[in-house]
């Protein structure tokens, strides 16, 4: 079951972040069959956060969603020529550690405010 989390507007666009179980078929790897921390439903303007994950690790996983969606969204795969999928994972990957430390280091994302709710929830 998905728990609404957050709303984020990404490049003018309202996504929405669900917290939901690894038995969600929307989290599984589709050529691995395994559970995910995260995924980008692009078309539906969605993001999925495993709810099993710590909530230490929540702020990064976020973000490494939100920059597939900037990617998406921006033309960046055009633009920057990334053919396949594993090369936007590098590129985000990569941009989204030292994001979460420096958003984290001036303040800007305050960890208790990133806490999922508990209670609420919604159905697909
Ligand atoms: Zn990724």
């Amino acid at each position: 079951m998905r728990t609404k989390w957050l709303t984020i507007p990404i490049v003018g666009i309202e996504w929405t972040v669900y917290l939901t179980d690894e038995d969600d078929a929307d989290l599984r790897d589709s050529n691995e069959h395994k559970s995910l921390e995260g995924r980008c439903l692009f078309w539906k303007n969605i993001i999925l956060v495993n709810r099993r994950l710590p909530v230490s690790r929540l702020p990064d996983v976020l973000l490494h969603e939100v920059l597939h969606a900037v990617v998406f969204l921006s033309g960046a795969r055009e633009t920057c020529g990334l053919g396949e999928s594993d090369d936007e994972e590098k590129i985000v990957v990569t941009l989204a550690g030292p994001l979460t430390a420096a958003l984290a280091a001036c303040g800007a994302l305050k960890f208790p405010d990133l806490k999922p709710p508990v209670a609420k929830k919604e159905k697909r």
